[in-house]
């Protein structure tokens, strides 16, 4: 069975860890990750965070 509980990053079960929750662009449902652990590696993978910051007067 395979729903919304499974880790983005590596697959596991997120319900087993501490699970974090991200919502990401227009897709209008949350993305599970085991722990912020994976969602950083995820995001450092895939260079989501580059020019994603918001920087005042910028
Ligand atoms: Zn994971």
């Amino acid at each position: 069975m395979s729903d919304a509980s499974d880790c983005a990053y590596c697959g596991c079960d997120v319900t087993a860890h501490d699970p974090v929750y991200v919502r990401e662009d227009g897709s209008g449902t949350e993305t599970p990750y085991c722990n912020y652990g994976c969602l950083s590696a995820h995001i450092e993978e895939e260079g989501l965070a580059l020019g994603t910051t918001c920087s005042i007067g910028g």
